[in-house]
């Protein structure tokens, strides 16, 4: 049985261009080329597995992931700002830091797997992402972004303005992760 998100279009980057295929010519695709393929979930900023538990909780629709094919698009995804998943830690598979070290050096002027995986140093922050490049090929944003907690009005004001620079139909709702509340979330008044 085929389930609707198998054949709904998802934005990818593969081959050095970004493309909107639907998931089931995309797993042939990976499997064709022996490529492993990589989800960036936009909420967060966090790169991992398709298959990740914590990056499959959330919502899944149009807008809310970027996948990206093989070595080449994890290094897209880590000069995009996304950094890697607690959860499904990608960066625990044998080439991941050799394929990503040079970018992670470049961006952050970080030398180490352990210095790129620790959240002190690179804290979950949306406001990382690399928004001008991607909104515009995939022509929505996500429903939520998470920020950290105790930021200015200002700098919430900031973000917020990237998004309405992007002339979006609907702006995402910015927040940080709040495990006291029911939705998780609690977004900044704006
Ligand atoms: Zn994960």
């Amino acid at each position: 049985m085929i389930t609707m998100p198998y054949n709904t279009p998802y934005p990818l980057f593969a081959n050095g261009r970004y493309e909107r295929i639907p998931l089931k010519e995309i797993a042939r695709a990976g499997s064709a080329l022996d490529a492993r393929l990589w989800s960036a979930r936009l909420s967060t900023g966090l790169l991992g597995s398709t298959n990740c538990d914590s990056g499959n909780r959330g919502p899944k629709e149009y807008g809310e992931i970027l996948l990206a094919l093989g070595d080449e698009g994890l290094r897209k995804l880590v000069e995009l700002g996304f950094i890697p998943c607690s959860s499904c830690r990608p960066e625990t598979t044998d080439t991941f830091w050799d394929i990503v070290a040079a970018e992670v050096a470049e961006k952050y002027h970080l030398y180490s797997r352990e210095d790129f995986t620790n959240k002190d140093i690179l804290p979950y922050d949306a406001r990382r992402v690399q928004w001008e490049e991607i909104i515009p090929h995939i022509g929505k944003a996500p429903g939520r972004l998470y920020v950290p907690q105790g930021l200015s009005q200002k700098e919430v004001a900031e973000l917020a303005e990237r998004f309405a620079a992007l002339s979006l139909d609907t702006v995402p709702s910015i927040g940080f992760y709040d495990r006291e509340t029911a939705a998780k979330f609690t977004a900044y008044d704006i």
